[in-house]
């Protein structure tokens, strides 16, 4: 039995690297798309939000490099573009009808987002892929997944990490630290447990819509997830 039919996927660029120092990984790709498979079999509809962090992100160009933030912000959406065409490309070639939208217009060869278009394609069983966060700077692609998540009518954000879950501290500094099987919005929000960024954290919290945080990087997390098992941590409204 599903508990949950229809989930947006968050995916950091980083996630893309796997364990390697390469802006994309290969077997890492793979090994995605092979999770996402599993979900798809059972039958889920699923929504896909990536970042660019593997190529570029906002706030670490404008302080390092002195590119003004709106344009370093506009470099980061840039990159989650490259990721977005590379998902899009292999879950093609592998069979798995999967549709690119951009939050702002991409020259001819990417569709503009258009939610009805959007939601038909979900509704398909097509993944849909969503690139460029917000399309506004300031923002982070965490804010694109809770944006595209209540859009496409999710009942779950699942935002995959490479640790299985929130920590009641860093498991790499801590080794009495355990993690959360379930917390609720208003406690992660007081014991400053970090889930998302905030305007993404407030965005869910706020339409109800739960989070979970698990490992992109353990094989069946994804199915494990939508089965309702005990994978991961689960966000909850009160
Ligand atoms: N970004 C932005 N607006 C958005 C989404 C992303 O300006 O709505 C920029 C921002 O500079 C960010 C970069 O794109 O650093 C990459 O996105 P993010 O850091 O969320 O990627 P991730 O960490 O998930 O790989």
């Amino acid at each position: 039995m599903l508990k949950y039919e229809r989930i947006l996927l968050k995916l950091s660029g980083e996630s893309l690297m796997g364990e390697t120092s390469n802006s994309v990984d290969p077997e890492t790709v793979s090994f995605i798309l092979d999770q996402v498979k599993e979900v798809l079999a059972l039958g889920v509809k699923v929504g896909i939000v990536v970042g660019g962090g593997n190529f570029f992100r906002g706030v670490s160009g404008s302080d390092r490099l002195g590119i003004q933030r709106e344009n370093a912000d506009a470099m980061g959406m840039l990159a989650t573009v490259m990721n977005g065409i590379l998902l899009r490309d292999v879950f093609n070639s592998h069979g798995i009808e999967a549709k690119l939208f951009s939050a702002f217009p991409i020259g001819s060869f990417i569709k503009g987002y258009n939610r009805d278009s959007m939601v038909r394609r979900v509704n398909n069983g097509e993944v849909v892929i969503f690139v460029g966060g917000v399309g506004s700077p300031y923002f982070t692609t965490d804010s694109g997944a809770a944006l595209r998540a209540l859009e496409m009518g999710a009942d779950l954000l699942i935002k995959a990490t490479k640790v299985d879950g929130v920590y009641t501290a860093d498991p790499k500094k801590d080794p009495t630290a355990t993690r959360y099987s379930q917390v609720s919005f208003d406690e992660a929000i007081g014991n400053s447990l970090g889930v998302m960024d905030m305007a993404a954290f407030a965005l869910c919290r706020d339409n109800k819509l739960d989070i979970n945080v698990c490992s992109i990087f353990k094989a069946g997390s994804l199915k494990r997830v939508v089965l309702g098992e005990d994978e991961g941590t689960l966000v909850y409204c009160n």
